[in-house]
């Protein structure tokens, strides 16, 4: 609260100021000053630790002339940026509806009022301002890219598409990727309406904008295993760029699935065994070590972990490597391994899988949209002792 009676001593000074003039003028024409009295209320409520009252009491205080116009904008401005949308809304609603604001300035007001519907959550009214405001070139951009925003938030794809297009024209800046990140995301959309035709479709457009996309790759794999060709959902992970095979981790589920059906766990150890040789993480290390297990035991799956732990160290390797000594240890042993695997299984649960390297938010699911600054295809694994 004293942060808010900071910022506006200014505010109210210049409302002092401009109200001086103003109650002249009154004081000459009738010899009263409504306008002096509201100020000194105002100024009465901020004196008084009420910078709420005192917010109102000014801005209702400010007559709309060509003068004020910018004041009014960069008061609007200020509350949505201080999360205060509501009253920005108020400001800049009143400033549209003054029948003598000149046209340009009617135009700032409705780009500053969209922003705050964009703020407030309320999509649709923010994007009917921004589509008047795409016929204006002086706003042209503003409103394409905040349209772009407003588009991805709801989920509508194929405006999406439209607005990233003409934004590409407009400014001639490569939207390629992101446009093949919203294809993916109809292709999925599509995928889990098990709609395969049009799945298939917007998965082939998306490719067709960046044919080496490791998502595109991943969906190409789902879209295959849904259409019950697990060869082909195989062939699909192999064609993974070798700097994307560690985003395997994401198909360890899939690929266990495909060599089930196949009934082939031999092709299996194989399969994820070059996967390993290739650079996959520590999920396929463990797929892996299980597939051994399964097939040879508890010893020969340890040697594997092992053998692969020399070469790339990792915690989530050596907690599976402790968990097989526990199976395999008389009694006393066993308690004391039991305590080292409860501590590298709270360290484990700590540690995210996923960074986004454009912001650095970090978590265990891969996001092809950062949740936190909005990127597209920026989360990656991380490598290393701790990541994947
Ligand atoms: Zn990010």
């Amino acid at each position: 609260m004293p942060e808010l009676l900071l910022l506006l001593l200014p505010v109210a000074w210049y409302f002092g100021y401009r109200v001086g003039l103003r109650a002249l003028n009154e004081k000459r024409a009738s010899g009263q000053s409504p306008t002096l009295r509201n100020y000194f209320v105002g100024l009465n409520y901020l004196l008084n630790e009420q910078p709420d009252k005192a917010i109102d009491t000014f801005v209702e205080m400010l007559t709309v002339d060509s003068e004020t116009v910018e004041t009014h904008l960069a008061l609007g401005n200020l509350f949505r940026r201080r999360g205060e949308t509501d009253r920005a809304i108020r400001i800049h609603q009143n400033l549209i509806a003054r029948p003598s604001l000149a046209a340009d300035h009617r135009k700032l007001a409705l780009l500053e009022l969209g922003q705050d519907y964009l703020s407030a959550g309320w999509f649709d009214r923010a994007e009917s301002i921004f589509q008047e405001l795409l016929s204006d070139p002086k706003h042209k951009l503003t409103s394409s890219r905040q349209l772009l925003t407003i588009y991805q938030q709801m989920g509508d794809w194929p405006q999406a598409i439209q607005v990233a297009e003409q934004l590409q024209a407009a400014t001639g800046q490569s939207q390629i990727e992101m446009i093949a990140h919203f294809h993916c995301e109809m292709a999925e959309a599509a995928l889990a309406a098990n709609n395969l035709k049009s799945a298939q479709q917007s998965l082939k457009k998306a490719m067709s904008l960046n044919g080496q996309f490791v998502r595109g790759s991943l969906l190409s794999a789902e879209l295959a295993f849904a259409s019950g060709d697990y060869r082909e959902t195989l062939k699909a992970y192999r064609r993974l760029k070798p700097e994307d095979i560690p985003y395997l981790a994401e198909a360890v589920g899939r690929i266990d699935a495909c060599f089930d059906q196949l009934k082939d766990p031999k092709a299996k150890i194989e399969f994820l065994r070059e996967c390993v040789e290739q650079g996959a993480g520590v999920t396929v290390l463990l797929a892996l070590a299980e597939a051994v297990r399964t097939q040879d035991g508890d010893k020969a799956a340890g040697l594997l972990i092992m053998e692969q732990l020399r070469r790339r160290p990792s915690l989530r390797g050596l907690y599976r490597l402790v968990e097989l000594f526990i199976a395999n240890s008389d009694n006393k042993t066993r308690d004391y391994l039991e305590m080292l695997g409860d501590i590298m299984s709270t360290l484990i649960a700590k540690r995210p899988i996923y960074r986004c390297s454009s912001c650095g938010f970090a978590g265990k699911t891969l996001y092809w949209h950062c949740p936190s600054c909005k990127s597209w295809g920026t989360h990656k694994p991380i490598q290393g002792l701790e990541g994947e």
